[in-house]
């Protein structure tokens, strides 16, 4: 088997703010069949060290950027894990990024600057018996990975993957010195960004090979309007850089088998589901779509639009339910608009089962985002039989078969799409689900059709497996 140590801040199911977790939980066991033998480096955050059994540690470090650290090897949930041990950076009560209160943790640099240095060092001397041929980091948390890599002379070649650009790592020059990194470095084809460190940046220009979650949004990526001030970088790399599409776990995501709803196995024993999800968001009967929403509430989300044309679903008997979490002013916009009209339901939080009970229960599943990487609830609504409505953009664009006339014609739509990313195409879009929605056996098409797309990680696993394979040979 060859070896590959997955760097990454989340890694679900033990610990997930978003899409970047679902993706490092399924790649383990996706990749196996490849011949990739995968371990996940993650902090020892509270709910990952409750997870897991530490004996004795694989590596211990005195001075790991203010305290001490231990590396555990473990095995947690189906996955194997290097924990990262370091109380001082990780002990502490919130989410794996900020405080209860939302607020970054001021000591971000330090925490997964630790992450990178650890992850450099288990590729240097090996954690136990085992010593990784490849090292592919995620996102800015694990950008300094390549960067120490590379600093250190340690001959590993690595993979950095980029799950959503607009999170960069931007920390002060100050931390030059405190994050160990070389001033000689400090420039364009380094990791320095508009006068301050992008860890994202480092990983981009010393890391082997760059991937990115879609090929639309790596094309996205190299132009200015999407690049958000890294497509000079990208188009630098162009040819060390590629998209590969994300897929899903489909055994935590299938209808058939899902212990949070009463399974189902076709479009029409969907019934009981809906039946139950409206009962949850105290909806009342109609002739229209059921839509929903599951998303953080985030600018990037395209929510807003939403909020602007609602009118246009539930004016003609089409229903809204939201889960969503994040941004306050979005959250008290919603919590108005269902309090003005009795098709619209919302909860706010963050809640695994009601997520799957509402992609079960729905007809439809919204994704309205201005940008979107690849994003992974359209994936799990084709799977359940609910059929997405998303914006043409990044993944989406990849990942959703439009319903126009020709894709119609030949039984091959599995969704709908709008574009520009604009209320006016948003509410055009609502207002076609709702004239297919009145036409069941067109409807019925669309999820068959969904039901049938090939949604999880064999496909996209062959092909890291092909760049882990070029990334060693290049290096
Ligand atoms: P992003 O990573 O940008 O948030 P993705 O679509 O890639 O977007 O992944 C989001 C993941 O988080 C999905 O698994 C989705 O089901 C989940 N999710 C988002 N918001 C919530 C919520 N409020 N409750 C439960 N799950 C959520």
């Amino acid at each position: 088997m060859n070896r590959v140590l997955s760097v990454t801040s989340e890694c679900a199911p033990l610990v997930k703010t978003g899409g970047l977790a679902d993706v490092a939980g399924a790649l383990p066991a996706a990749l196996a069949p490849t011949g990739w033998e995968m371990r996940t480096l993650l902090p020892g955050y509270p709910i990952v060290m409750k997870a897991i059994k530490p004996g004795k540690p694989v590596l211990k470090i005195a001075d790991l950027f203010g305290g001490p650290a231990s590396v555990h090897h473990a095995k947690a949930k189906g996955l194997d894990l290097y924990v990262l041990d370091a109380p001082h950076l990780y002990e502490r009560d919130g989410a794996p990024y900020n405080d209860a209160d939302g607020k970054d943790w001021p000591d971000n640099p330090e925490r997964f600057a630790a992450l990178g240095d650890v992850a450099a060092r288990i590729a240097a001397d090996g954690a136990g018996d085992w010593r990784p041929d490849l090292v592919h980091a995620h996102d800015w948390q694990a950008g300094l990975a390549p960067y120490f890599l590379h600093q250190r002379k340690i001959g590993v070649p690595s993979i950095l993957t980029i799950h959503n650009i607009a999170f960069q790592g931007i920390a002060p020059v100050e931390y030059i010195t405190r994050l160990g990194l070389d001033r000689a470095d400090f420039n364009e084809s380094g990791y320095e960004f508009w006068g301050k460190i992008s860890t994202l940046k480092a990983g981009l220009n010393f890391a082997t090979r760059i991937t990115t979650v879609s090929p639309s949004y790596a094309r996205e990526l190299l132009t200015e309007e999407y690049g958000m001030g890294l497509d000079g970088v990208l188009r630098a790399r162009a040819e060390d850089f590629s998209g590969i599409l994300n897929g899903i776990d489909d055994v935590v995501w299938n209808p058939e088998t899902d212990p949070h709803i009463a399974s189902y196995k076709t479009p029409k024993g969907k019934r009981r589901a809906k039946a139950a999800l409206r009962k949850e968001f105290d909806l009342p009967k109609s002739d229209g779509p059921l839509c929903v929403v599951v998303s953080r509430l985030s600018d990037q989300k395209g929510l807003d639009l939403l909020l602007e044309a609602l009118p246009a679903l539930v004016d003609r008997g089409g229903q809204l339910a939201l889960l969503g979490s994040g941004d306050k002013v979005l959250e008290s916009r919603f919590r108005a608009a269902a309090a003005a009209h009795p098709f619209i339901s919302v909860k706010f939080g963050y809640d695994e089962g009601l997520s799957h009970r509402m992609i079960a229960g729905a007809d439809a599943i919204l994704v309205p985002s201005r940008f979107e990487p690849c994003g992974l609830t359209q994936l799990y609504g084709l799977r359940y039989g609910t059929v997405p409505i998303v914006a043409y953009t990044g993944g989406l664009i990849d990942t959703v078969i439009a319903a126009t006339p020709m894709a119609l014609r030949m039984n091959v739509a599995t969704g709908l799409s709008f574009h520009p990313t604009t209320s006016d195409a948003l509410a055009r879009a609502l207002l076609q689900a709702v004239q297919l929605f009145a036409d069941p056996p067109t409807w019925e098409k669309l999820q068959k059709n969904g039901m049938r797309q090939p949604v999880g990680w064999e496909a996209s696993a062959i092909e890291y497996a092909r760049l882990y394979h070029e990334a060693t040979a290049a290096a």
